[in-house]
């Protein structure tokens, strides 16, 4: 590994709260007739591949131009006052893997493209860091970025329940258009769009849910993890992506 990764894997884990590191000692040549290591399965932990709805595979499917299109400069309710653009979704329109957020922010609202403001420089790095660490050869273009309300609310205010309604649908459409293998809500917006609960993130993350079929795995929102208390979010936010990720690319 060279300098340059090295320093960037240990940024990562200063990121997620990991301030020491040791080295693993040299494995013990192994012994006649030692046990393998059993093979830890968490029962209910991954939606059985039979309870899943199948897609219809020639089932004519809208693309994310068309939803694109239909949103047009959307006016359907009070976001649109506030908004500089509408920030639709960035990344693989076949992405096996969707990361959905609540709403754009500031740098968001500016750019027209999901994610891009701190917490999403952290996610970009979460996903790449993760990925490359696990094996899993993934950068954020390969996935897809999109949001529960597609206009910045006034001051970054949480979205209110009849703009999420209005403004989930088109989510769905994308969600039902790309078909992901998995969907990973971030944070508590995200989790009540899809799920319908009103359940916070601590109590929801680390486990597996549905939405029309395809999993879904809630774990905290970036923001919530770049606040300098919540080392132990990050490590478990961290936890949450290496599943999804494996589920997803394995
Ligand atoms: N927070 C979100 O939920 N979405 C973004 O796109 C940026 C920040």
């Amino acid at each position: 590994m060279n300098t340059g990764l090295l320093r960037q894997y240990l940024a990562y884990f200063q990121d997620l709260g990991i301030r020491s590191l040791y080295r693993r000692p040299a494995s013990p040549p192994p012994t006649a007739g030692a046990e393998a290591e059993p093979l830890l399965v968490e029962a209910g932990d991954l939606p059985p591949a039979s309870l899943l709805v199948e897609p219809e595979a020639d089932s004519p499917r809208e693309t994310l131009e068309q939803i694109r299109a239909d949103l047009g400069e959307c006016t359907r309710c009070r976001l649109h006052q506030g908004r500089t653009q509408i920030v639709f979704g960035d990344g693989n329109p076949q992405a096996r893997l969707v990361f959905v957020g609540e709403g754009p922010g500031a740098d968001e609202d500016a750019q027209g493209i999901p994610f891009v403001g701190r917490a999403g420089q952290l996610l970009t790095q979460m996903i790449e860091n993760t990925a490359r660490r696990e094996g899993i050869p993934l950068l954020r273009a390969d996935v897809y970025i999109c949001n529960v309300v597609k206009c910045r609310p006034p001051g970054n205010r949480t979205p209110e329940a009849d703009e999420m309604e209005t403004c989930s649908a088109f989510l769905f459409r994308q969600l039902a258009a790309i078909r992901p293998k998995a969907i990973c809500a971030l944070g508590a917006t995200a989790a009540r769009a899809l799920l319908g609960t009103r359940e916070g993130v601590t109590r929801l993350r680390g486990r597996w849910y549905r939405w029309r079929g395809i999993p879904v795995m809630v774990t905290y929102h970036p923001s919530y993890l770049l606040r300098p208390y919540n080392q132990n979010a990050k490590r478990e936010a961290w936890e949450d992506l290496k599943r999804v990720l494996h589920y997803v690319y394995d």
